[in-house]
């Protein structure tokens, strides 16, 4: 018989499947706990069983606790953390409408151009990478702009910096705007209250300091930010995104039945649920305490070994990703390359507009430990005798 396949099994698919075992200290993913990960690996059931219902409902307990809000509308997206940030810019904005967008990082820019995409008018608040926006310049902008979202990262892993967020809330209220603010990387990590800092719209993603597997992304709407979604003309642009369907997915929205939506991520939703677990079990003013302490003996070794903490100010540091400025004379890249190589450990350069300033370090829940610290310290200590220093 001729065969009519054509193109033979590839090579590399009848080889098993390799993942090398490596200490993920860079900004996210983070290593996964061996509990989260049998969590994931339960067996798979039905996305609209009563069991799943019944698990979704726990995530939303979940994430209300991590974000210290009673917001009804609580879920987790089917996606990363961009599907957060999408979901949040596309439901809550229409075309033409104003956004203020701050700017002091890569996550702003994304947010910048993720609204200009889905066509509103685009203000931006710019910082160079590790600046923060005081209140008056906030408010400023907010007064002239007159935005109906205005965008924070609190977290902001491409700099190192975790952004003072009192009173911004009240000002956005002020004149009458959103406060959508992104806690990707410093959820669970430093202190954020969602009802009582009077964010509007909060979202994080599972794999940094919660430590789940990467693609699922916790995000709450105040009733503000509610009202807004859902009294609007048009169509959200995305249908995947869309929080009408959304918020009957994860019976948010009061009606009797789930209808199909979308197939939801039935392992992440498993291992997201195991990882808010974890959360509520340690508690969350333990998690930040532990995560500043470590920090901290990080930070020391960092300058004992001599090189610089690209945020100066102590206070303004993210304690889950510290930025390290570029020693003098090496090249970031070799330093990088070199951990991997011979310590199995990854650290991570800039990103977007920090390319070429920082290294990052990551150590977040699972891995946020002292001994961890000293394997970072080691490896880096290692990298900086072993690479080559090129300029003067
Ligand atoms: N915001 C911040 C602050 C982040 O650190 C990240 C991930 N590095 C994101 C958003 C995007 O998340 P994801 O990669 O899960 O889409």
């Amino acid at each position: 018989m001729i065969s009519s396949v054509t193109i033979p099994p590839p090579a590399c698919m009848l080889l098993p499947l390799e993942v090398p075992n490596r200490y993920l200290f860079g900004p996210g993913p983070s290593n996964v706990p061996p509990r989260v990960l049998a969590a994931g690996g339960r067996p798979i059931i039905g996305h609209l069983h009563h069991e799943m219902y019944e698990i979704m409902n726990d995530i939303k307990k979940g994430i209300q606790y991590a974000f210290q809000t009673n917001n009804h509308m609580t879920l987790a997206m089917s996606g990363s953390g961009h599907a957060a940030m999408e979901c949040a810019v596309f439901n809550v904005v229409e075309p033409g409408e104003s956004v203020l967008v701050s700017v002091n990082g890569v996550w702003g820019e994304r947010v910048a151009e993720i609204a200009e995409r889905m066509g509103a008018k685009v203000h931006t608040l710019v910082k160079a990478p590790g600046g923060y926006f005081t209140n008056e310049e906030i408010e400023k902008a907010l007064a002239k702009h007159k935005p109906v979202l205005f965008f924070l990262t609190h977290g902001e892993s491409s700099a190192g910096l975790a952004h003072p967020i009192d009173g911004i809330g009240d000002l956005c209220r002020k004149y009458d705007c959103l406060l959508l603010v992104d806690s990707v990387a410093s959820l669970g990590a430093a202190p954020l209250l969602m009802d009582q800092q009077k964010i509007d719209i909060l979202y994080t993603g599972s794999q940094k300091a919660l430590n789940a597997p990467p693609g699922t992304a916790p995000i709450s709407f105040n009733d503000r930010a509610c009202h807004k979604m859902f009294n609007r003309k048009t169509k959200p642009v995305s249908y995947l995104f869309d929080m009408t369907h959304l918020s009957n997915y994860w019976g948010n929205d009061g009606k009797p039945a789930r209808d199909y939506h979308h197939t939801g991520p039935v392992s992440g939703f498993l291992a997201l649920r195991e990882s808010l677990a974890i959360l509520a079990e340690k508690g969350l003013e333990n998690s930040w305490r532990h995560h500043k302490e470590v920090a901290e003996y990080l930070w020391k070794g960092l300058e004992d070994l001599g090189l610089k903490l690209f945020i100066k100010d102590k206070d303004l540091r993210l304690p889950s990703v510290t930025t390290i400025t570029i020693p003098d004379g090496y090249e970031w890249k070799e330093l990088l390359a070199y951990m991997i190589k011979h310590h199995q450990l990854e650290m991570t350069g800039g990103l977007g507009p920090s390319i070429g300033m920082v290294i990052r370090v990551g150590l977040m829940g699972y891995n946020c430990s002292t001994s961890n610290a000293d394997k970072a310290l080691a490896a880096l200590s290692d990298a900086l005798k072993h690479c080559p220093k090129r300029k003067a």
